[in-house]
């Protein structure tokens, strides 16, 4: 399976032209591949499985910026301290607690993302509201993780209202935290079947996995 070059350069003028960050999701794709789009410029790639991650980012030119995508346990944070970008998806006080910690150690500042559950199941992971409240001002005060913004993912659904709606529901929130907090800055949301949307509702990274790869195969 090779990289589809005319869509990524496509979307790339369109993110460019907007100022949209885009984060290519090359989980379950193969060193190959990232080269491909590495060699097209792309920079910015996300992985949501530590050991995938830690393997990639040994073998991969020092000049990606890895992000962690959705929920990370605990006690596997002080892999990807060392060298990740963004941290997007964390989704506990606790989780939060532990990044500052292991950064700590290593004298590292590590910036995050803070994930808010604005999907309608119960499955996807994330903090409501006054538990993002708590972990903006805890990010804040001067410790060795960075809240850089807020990551979501809208309902897996066809519904385009409801997932407007929780985009929009999250921009909202985005908003209020930035009119307090001048270092978030980043509003992460749209994935390949619903960045169009999350575009148009004020998101500012993108995490596009499908499209640009292909397909993926599932996992085990
Ligand atoms: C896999 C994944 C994506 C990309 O999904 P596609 O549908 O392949 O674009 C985006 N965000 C997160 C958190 C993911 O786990």
């Amino acid at each position: 399976m090779a990289v589809d070059k005319a869509i990524y350069q496509k979307l790339r003028e369109e993110l460019d032209a907007k100022g949209v960050t885009l984060v290519a999701v090359s989980k379950t794709k193969s060193i190959a591949e990232i080269l491909e789009l590495y060699e097209m410029g792309q920079r910015d790639f996300g992985e949501n499985y530590v050991q995938e991650l830690v393997a990639k980012q040994s073998l991969l030119p020092t000049s990606i910026r890895w992000h962690f995508l959705g929920h990370l346990q605990r006690n596997k944070v002080k892999q990807i301290v060392p060298f990740c970008s963004l941290i997007q998806g964390v989704d506990s006080l606790s989780l939060l607690q532990e990044i500052n910690k292991q950064a700590q150690k290593i004298n590292r500042s590590v910036d995050c993302l803070l994930q808010v559950h604005i999907a309608q199941e119960e499955t996807k992971f994330g903090m409501n509201e006054a538990e993002l409240m708590e972990a903006v001002s805890v990010g804040s005060d001067g410790g060795y993780v960075r809240i850089k913004g807020l990551m979501g993912m809208a309902s897996l659904s066809d519904d385009t209202e409801l997932i407007r709606s929780e985009f929009h529901g999250l921009h909202m929130l985005y908003q209020k935290i930035r009119l307090l907090h001048a270092s978030v800055q980043i509003l992460s949301m749209g994935m390949s079947s619903d960045y169009s949307l999350a575009l148009q509702n004020g998101s500012n990274m993108i995490r596009v996995g499908s499209l640009l790869f292909g397909a993926r195969a599932p996992r085990r």
